[in-house]
């Protein structure tokens, strides 16, 4: 389970003091697909770098499964990190390497030899519906491919939580379409907590368990999708 207790997140930009998360408190359990949607300046990239340990909180607590983030020595963060994978709107493939080169690279960061991370990743290539494209390159590949390749590196190392960051934000309907149907089969599959922080209505509507509103640093609604955006 996650468990987000009073997370704050203060900048000091030359404009003054930008109060980023406010106090936020919010809880997910395991396997469960939770949703974030607010309006630009929200606070949503702040509170995702926060939860992918890129960026260290002012105040306040992430828990997962017992383990308080924020207290973590820079050892046992880099462990912790690798627990956590994230997908992202414009994929972050690296161009050079080929979807196999791709999928296995957080493996060689991980220190896993050779043949076992070859091993893994076309399993993870399968898992996702690409084997015949297993030795091509990003360019070769259309937008849904790219973020099929995408979601198998994120889960290279077993993540106990997949973010996800606006990642059908530039895909057409159709390849959205089957990113999330893959997501859920993921979930399923894996049981898998995902958080994906969106604007869009339909893919919050389509795959969400619960959702939750973020506005000026805070939660303003949080609950079932049929709750909280079924007209009265
Ligand atoms: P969202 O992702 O919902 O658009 P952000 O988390 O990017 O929101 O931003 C929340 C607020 O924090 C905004 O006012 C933004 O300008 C500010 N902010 C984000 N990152 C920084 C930073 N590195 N330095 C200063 N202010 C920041
Ligand atoms: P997005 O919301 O699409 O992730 P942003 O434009 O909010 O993109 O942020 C892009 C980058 O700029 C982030 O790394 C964020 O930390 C930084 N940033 C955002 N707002 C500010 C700000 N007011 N001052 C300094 N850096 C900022």
């Amino acid at each position: 389970m996650i468990k987000i207790d009073n997370l704050t997140k203060h900048y000091h930009a030359a404009q003054g003091k930008v109060e980023a998360i406010n106090g936020l408190n919010l809880e997910v359990a395991d396997g469960e697909i939770f949703g974030m949607i607010g309006p630009s300046g929200a606070g949503k990239s702040t509170l995702i770098r926060m939860l992918n340990l890129l960026e260290k909180p002012t105040a306040g607590t992430i828990n997962i499964n017992g383990t308080d983030l924020t207290e973590l020595s820079s050892q046992n963060l880099r462990a912790a990190r690798q627990k956590i994978g994230m997908i992202f709107q414009h994929f972050n493939l690296l161009s050079s390497r080929t979807v196999l080169g791709n999928v296995a690279f957080p493996l060689e960061i991980a220190g896993v030899g050779k043949k076992k991370r070859q091993e893994k990743a076309k399993e993870l290539i399968e898992l996702v519906g690409l084997s015949d494209r297993t030795d091509h390159y990003p360019a070769q590949l259309s937008g849904g491919q790219k973020q099929r390749v995408g979601i198998a590196r994120a889960l290279a190392n077993n993540p106990d939580l997949l973010l996800s960051d606006e990642a059908t934000s530039s895909l057409d309907p159709e390849s959205t379409k089957a990113v999330l149907e893959l997501l859920a089969k993921i979930r399923d599959e894996m049981n898998l907590t995902i958080i994906l922080i969106t604007h869009e209505m339909g893919v919050i509507k389509d795959i969400c368990d619960r959702v939750a509103v973020l506005e000026a640093g805070k939660i303003i609604e949080e609950g079932k999708i049929i709750d909280i955006f079924s007209s009265p």
